[in-house]
């Protein structure tokens, strides 16, 4: 790719009076603006200019039903996502709040960098945080979230996927700044596909794309793949992607904090001791397994009701959740993560990854 060449142009040549605050902020939404109190809100980063109004002009010579897909169904207005919302992930949070976060909001303090780092891709297993990542480093630069899976391009929109990566593109580019989220990257960057593929046409749209972002010295687009099977993605695109980060299973600390933060939503009599049992049990799982357990549990107390009108039914009502409702559901939820698929996570980190 060519993204070297953008050594002068995105690294220390701006001058944070060039970044200022968000100029156009009035675009966002109030959650945007009541992020901005966060200290590294607003610092650096503001709405680009000729490459707004250039992706503006082509957004207008655009397919309207393109556009408007990708407005409804790609466009994500979540709920904002803070550091304290993910458990665990100490390494790849230090590394993304100083190694991506802090240079693109002060450039002109980080100037030695060749480029800035704006491609990440996030592997491990699924259900680990990455999108949560994802969706925090949006929060982090008051940016637009915008976020389309490689499973639904190469099946629901395979007949018109390149189409849709260059309207989301074009939309991104109208929003800026915006992160972009491309799940199951792997289904796009495979090394397993054939020449006569037609998703070698989203393929090569997509890293056209890309390689414009890294290139632009105006586009303020951060652009996060993930994917759980980082070994299949083709050896001659990893080099596209600036940081590498391993997203592993939560460690005990973080099964705790998942545990306890979703069982203070509800009324819970777990002693310490039971606490400690569920995480040791949960051992392997990983947070979405976790979280998958804990509100099957917090059901317990409906399923208890059972003869009752539930439709009529107070919260005072039910009883509390207890370990017993954990321990009927652990039989439901297994670990979807296995050994050798962990061996092979630690072994591509050892290889292409920034975490070692
Ligand atoms: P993926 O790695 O597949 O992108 P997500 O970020 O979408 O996973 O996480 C799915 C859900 O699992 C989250 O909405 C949350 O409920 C839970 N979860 C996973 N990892 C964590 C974590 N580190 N901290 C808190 N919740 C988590």
């Amino acid at each position: 790719p060519s993204y070297n060449s953008a050594k002068n142009s995105l690294g220390g040549s701006r001058s944070s009076e060039q970044f200022g605050k968000f100029a156009s902020m009035s675009e966002h939404s109030d959650e945007h603006r009541q992020h901005l109190s966060h200290p590294m809100q607003g610092l650096g980063i503001r709405t680009a200019t000729s490459s707004t109004r250039s992706a503006d002009e082509q957004l207008k010579n655009t397919d309207p039903h393109l556009v408007e897909l990708v407005t409804n169904e790609i466009i994500n207005q979540g709920p904002p996502v803070d550091w304290n919302d993910i458990a665990g992930l100490d390494l790849p949070k230090a590394i993304v709040k100083e190694e991506v976060l802090w240079p693109m909001l002060r450039p002109d303090v980080f100037s030695g960098l060749a480029a800035l780092p704006r491609s990440i891709l996030l592997f491990g297993p699924q259900g680990t945080g990455k999108t949560l990542l994802g969706r925090c480093i949006a929060n982090q630069l008051g940016a637009a979230f915008f976020r389309i899976s490689g499973s639904a391009l190469v099946t629901k929109w395979l007949g018109e996927g390149e189409k849709i990566v260059h309207a989301f593109f074009l939309v991104a580019r109208c929003r800026q700044p915006s992160v972009i989220f491309i799940s199951e990257v792997d289904m796009l960057l495979s090394s397993q596909l054939s020449d006569e593929s037609p998703v070698n046409r989203i393929k090569t749209e997509f890293l056209m794309q890309l390689d414009s972002v890294l290139t632009s010295s105006e586009d303020q687009i951060v652009i996060i793949c993930s994917t759980s099977k980082p070994e299949e993605i083709d050896e001659s695109v990893r080099r596209y992607f600036m940081k590498r980060l391993l997203i592993p299973l939560p460690d005990s600390t973080a099964r705790h904090q998942i545990i306890i933060q979703l069982l203070s939503q509800h009324n819970y009599c777990l002693n310490d001791k039971e606490i400690a049992l569920l995480v040791q049990r949960t051992e392997g799982l990983s947070g979405l397994d976790v979280a998958r357990l804990c509100h099957e549990a917090a059901v317990g107390p409906l399923h208890a009701m059972q003869g009752t009108d539930l439709s009529a039914i107070m919260p005072s009502q039910l009883r509390p959740v207890t370990y017993q409702d954990f321990e009927n559901m652990f039989c439901k939820i297994q670990p979807s993560t296995s050994q050798k698929e962990l061996d092979m996570y630690i072994e591509w980190n050892k290889m292409f990854g920034c975490s070692q």
